[in-house]
């Protein structure tokens, strides 16, 4: 079983970049059985947590230097590639 799984007919439900446009909140209908899944709301929300320190670290730009820039922006790649990926591959679907 693996975090792109349906609960219902446990089979794949839809495709990672598909589940990275679905929202906490939303549901979508499962390409196999049709029946509504969504991703579970806590681990949801814990996964797009990265995303608060990109947007925080956008206020810390403004205020460092030049020379921080390179390393700030990585540091923001990196948590954005992190919260796509928990999204993907750890945030499991549940039944809606
Ligand atoms: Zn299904």
């Amino acid at each position: 079983m693996t975090a792109s799984d349906c609960p219902h007919c446990g089979r794949r439900a839809l495709s990672p970049s598909r589940k990275l446009l679905l929202g906490p909140s939303a549901s979508i209908a499962c390409r196999a059985c049709g029946r509504r899944v969504g991703v579970a709301f806590g681990k949801a929300w814990l996964a797009l947590s990265p995303g608060l320190l990109v947007a925080a670290s956008g206020l810390l730009v403004a205020h460092a230097s030049v020379r921080h820039l390179p390393m700030i922006l990585a540091l923001d790649g990196l948590a954005l590639a992190a919260m796509f990926a928990a999204y993907a591959w750890w945030v499991p679907l549940q039944r809606r």
